[in-house]
């Protein structure tokens, strides 16, 4: 078995050797694949000589490679506009991989630009999202994972969504004056920096972060409200004021 870290360098992919630079880029494979049957037996799941830690890429190689049978998992890779999100599902995904994205949509049916997305056609474009988004859930055909792309800077709309569709959200970090860099050295949106500054603005004005981790945030809100039902939109407001709270605190 390959050593797992470098002593300067950090974690190496046990596929291919080469150093995994980010977090969001290393997966756990298991040689023994997981099943429903066996997820539960810690000498399989959590075995550290049945896990190779990869790349997302590498992981596609030995799915294929080998023909291990697709667990067909769903990815949500979410973030603030031009943090990277595409250029990382296109690093991440396989062949066999299907991606839904709501610009490659428009793009899809209108032959238009990337920037260019009258809103008329805005109704056809959900619509056919809602039939992938099914599609996923339900995990119909044969693909080997689904990557869905978008902003959901909202908390309890994308922990719900990864619920529905049982799927592991991926956050793409970057800062507003990345996004904001990156807008200016596009050469491709000159003509529609206004409309991608106010995309990005937006972006980070509705931003909730995951709560902290063990935070429960159930419980919480549930003292905050003094309201044992605390409906999910209860949560939300809990989070929005926590989340407030802490900004403050932290500047
Ligand atoms: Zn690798
Ligand atoms: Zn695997």
């Amino acid at each position: 078995m390959n050593e797992r870290s470098h002593p300067s360098k950090g974690l190496c992919c046990q596929h291919c050797g080469e150093v995994i630079h980010k977090e969001i880029d290393c997966i756990a494979h298991h040689i023994t694949e997981l099943t429903p049957v066996n997820v539960h037996d810690v000498t399989i799941s959590l075995n550290p000589k049945n896990i190779l830690l990869v790349h997302h890429r590498c992981h596609n190689q030995i799915h294929e490679r080998f023909g291990y049978p697709s667990t067909q998992k769903v990815y949500i890779v979410y973030g603030p506009p031009l943090s990277g999100k595409t250029t990382f599902v296109k690093q991440s995904k396989g062949r066999k991989d299907i991606v839904l994205d709501l610009d490659e949509l428009y793009k899809a049916i209108t032959l238009l630009p990337a920037y260019d997305k009258p809103t008329e056609i805005a109704q056809n474009i959900f619509q056919l999202r809602d039939m992938l988004l099914d599609q996923i859930k339900t995990r119909t055909g044969k693909w080997s994972q689904a990557w869905i792309i978008g902003g959901y800077p909202n908390f309890v709309e994308r922990e719900r969504l990864a619920h529905q569709l049982g799927a592991e959200l991926l956050f793409i970090e970057a800062t507003q004056d990345d996004c904001l860099q990156r807008l200016c050295q596009d050469k491709d949106k000159l003509h529609v920096q206004r409309e991608w500054q106010q995309y990005i603005q937006q972006w980070f004005l509705r931003f909730i972060p995951d709560p902290p981790p063990g935070l429960n945030l159930r419980q919480s809100a549930v003292n905050w409200t003094r309201d044992n039902r605390c409906t999910e939109s209860a949560i939300l407001r809990y989070h929005h004021w926590f989340w407030k709270k802490l900004k403050k605190e932290i500047k």
